[in-house]
């Protein structure tokens, strides 16, 4: 099997789901208990906090764990917003954000906030100083990703807080690090930003577990009501099981990464040159992007029909459009790609698993079908 989605998900290492097991077998009491059940369970929680922040490069009363990158963006979009209101109405982000940023944000706009949705550029990069341009004395809020979760486009957040911090030093800014965290080296107390979102399920841990950074003295409001738990921004019972394996992921992710940076970018490389050679075939990320994700168009075959025929083959990659109605997605139509390749748009996403036999898996089967499906849909 050549598994090559990793940006939707991956799996689970054995060491994050012994964790879990361990804290559902062993470690089961209520962290909230004043008992000794409880004060087991709240041990491992804190220690958990303790490794999903060194892996994070943020202090661990920084840190709030949620039920994955969706809420994390929701609690710091909602949170954030609704905290600054009497300061202004304005919100800044990119119209390429994951749907869980693009989401909260139309909810946001239905309150009476105004959103500017800045495109990126046509090769898919997005300058810095298109989003600082954008923010003005009513900004409240700037939100966005590090890296694209479709393109791959890494955006320079120190830069972009820099400059948006310059424009007005009161606006906060918020990042969705999903794709970055454990791929990218950054330390989130370091990077300028206020708040900053990340996911388990895409760093070898369980699904519905994430985590929102929150930098010391920032205030934001809750956006569910309840119990004390996670300092009130969060309250209901933790997820102790996720959130352990989601610490036993972290730190061994982590640790994995700078180590295999060269084999990832010498797979990309690989795979970037070898799409280059087959006909019709066309990159959509920019040259610059994470070597993690790469989206490519095979012209003349859809994009659905592609993935299908594929898996047949034991490859697993993504469709670039994860359309609606079949409509391209909100990211390829915001570059402004033609629809023949928006409708014919791949991505291949790695891990630190993939291997060059993937990539080959890869080429070899889209050398066979490329032609077939191209002819069957003339003929
Ligand atoms: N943001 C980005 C950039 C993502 O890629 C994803 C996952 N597809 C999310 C947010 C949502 O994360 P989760 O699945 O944990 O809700």
């Amino acid at each position: 099997e050549s598994y090559l989605d990793n940006a939707a998900t991956t799996s689970v290492l054995p060491a994050a789901a012994q964790a879990a097991m361990e804290a559902m077998t062993q470690c089961w009491g209520n962290p909230s208990s004043l008992h000794g059940r409880g004060i087991e369970a709240h041990l491992l929680l804190e220690r958990a906090r303790e490794d999903v922040a060194a892996a994070l490069g943020c202090g661990k009363e920084e840190l709030t764990f949620t039920s994955g990158a969706t809420e994390s963006n929701n609690l710091a979009l909602f949170g954030a917003a609704r905290a600054k209101r009497r300061r202004g109405r304005r919100i800044v982000t990119t119209a390429f954000e994951h749907s869980s940023v693009i989401g909260a944000m139309g909810q946001l706009q239905k309150e009476g906030f105004d959103v500017v949705f800045v495109p990126p550029e046509p090769d898919g990069t997005l300058p810095p100083e298109k989003i600082a341009e954008q923010v003005d004395k009513n900004t409240i809020l700037v939100s966005t990703m590090f890296v694209n979760n479709e393109l791959g486009t890494i955006l320079d957040i120190s830069r972009i807080g820099r400059l948006i911090k310059r424009q007005n030093p009161d606006v906060l800014y918020h990042c969705d690090a999903v794709q970055a965290f454990c791929k990218e080296p950054f330390k989130a107390a370091r990077l300028g930003v206020d708040l900053l979102s990340v996911s388990s399920h895409k760093i070898h841990g369980p699904k519905g577990c994430g985590a929102l950074y929150l930098k010391k003295g920032v205030r934001i409001e809750p956006i569910v009501f309840g119990g004390a738990q996670e300092r009130g921004l969060r309250p209901g019972t933790e997820a102790l099981p996720l959130i352990a394996a989601f610490a036993a992921a972290a730190k061994e992710s982590s640790q994995h990464m700078a180590g295999s940076r060269d084999h990832i970018c010498a797979l990309n490389a690989s795979l970037r040159a070898r799409l280059s050679d087959l006909d019709g075939v066309f990159i959509n990320s920019p040259d610059t992007a994470s070597p993690y994700i790469l989206n490519a168009s095979v012209t003349g075959v859809r994009s659905e029909i592609m993935l299908h025929a594929l898996e047949e083959r034991g490859v697993y990659v993504s469709s670039g459009s994860a359309c609606a109605k079949g409509e391209p997605s909100h990211v390829l139509s915001a570059l402004g790609l033609s629809r023949p390749l928006a409708d014919s748009a791949l991505r291949i996403s790695f891990t630190y698993e993939s291997t060059q036999a993937h990539v080959d898996a890869l080429i070899d089967s889209l050398r066979d079908l490329i032609p077939r499906y191209r002819a069957s849909r003339r003929g």
